[in-house]
C-alpha cells in the first residue's frame, strides 16, 4: 500500500477515528464494544454505528453473557452505520469508513459492495490476536480491501483513547441519568 493513502490531513483522521471510539462507547457488548463512523470526502459525517442488537430486540444480562445467544442476533458496528445510512437515505459510496477495530469478512464485503472509498482501523485488541481463526478471518477482510482497490490503513493506538479513557467518558455519561 502506498505512503498516500490517508485522504484526510493526519489530526482529522485522529478525531474521526476518536469519534468512532466515542460510538463504541455506546455497545452494551459487555466484551466487545466497536464504533464506526462514515465520513464524506469533504469531512461530512454520514453515519454511524456500534455493535448490538437490532432495534427492539432486548438487550437482557441472559443474551449479552451467553455467546451462544449473543452472536446469532448482534449487528457489528460497520453493518448497523451502513444500515443507518440506507435507513435515512444517505449515498454512502466513495465514503472513508472509521473503525475501532478491523473488519470482519461479512463487514468487508458489504463495504466492499459498498464501493467506499477507504478504510481506516484501529489494531485488533491483544487478547483478541490469538483467539481461533482471527487471523484468517481478517487476512479474507485484507485480501478482499486489496483486490477491490480500497486502501485500508492501521490508526496507532498511541494517537488514540485508551480504555481507561473511554471508561472514564462512559463512566461520566452515566452521570446523565442523575440529571
Ligand atoms: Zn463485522
Amino acid at each position: 500500500m502506498s505512503e498516500k493513502t490517508f485522504t484526510f490531513k493526519e489530526d482529522w483522521n485522529i478525531f474521526f477515528m476518536q469519534k468512532a471510539q466515542l460510538m463504541s462507547t455506546r455497545s452494551k457488548d459487555p466484551s466487545t464494544k466497536v464504533g464506526c463512523l462514515i465520513v464524506s470526502p469533504d469531512r461530512v459525517i454520514l453515519s454511524a454505528g456500534y455493535n448490538g442488537f437490532p432495534r427492539g430486540i432486548k438487550d437482557t444480562p441472559e443474551r449479552l453473557n451467553d455467546r451462544d445467544l449473543k452472536y446469532p442476533r448482534v449487528v457489528h458496528s460497520e453493518t448497523n452505520a451502513i444500515i443507518n445510512a440506507v435507513r435515512n437515505g444517505t449515498i454512502i459510496r466513495d465514503a472513508i469508513v472509521f473503525v475501532t477495530q478491523p473488519p470482519c469478512p461479512e463487514c468487508t464485503k458489504m463495504l466492499v459492495n459498498t464501493e467506499i472509498r477507504e478504510l481506516l482501523h484501529m489494531d485488533l485488541d491483544e487478547n483478541k490476536k490469538d483467539l481461533p481463526g482471527w487471523r484468517e478471518k481478517l487476512h479474507i477482510s485484507f485480501d478482499m480491501l486489496d483486490e477491490a482497490g480500497i486502501p485500508h490503513k492501521i490508526i496507532p493506538n498511541e494517537f488514540l483513547f485508551t480504555q481507561q479513557e473511554l471508561a472514564n467518558i462512559r463512566a461520566r455519561q452515566l452521570k446523565g441519568l442523575e440529571l
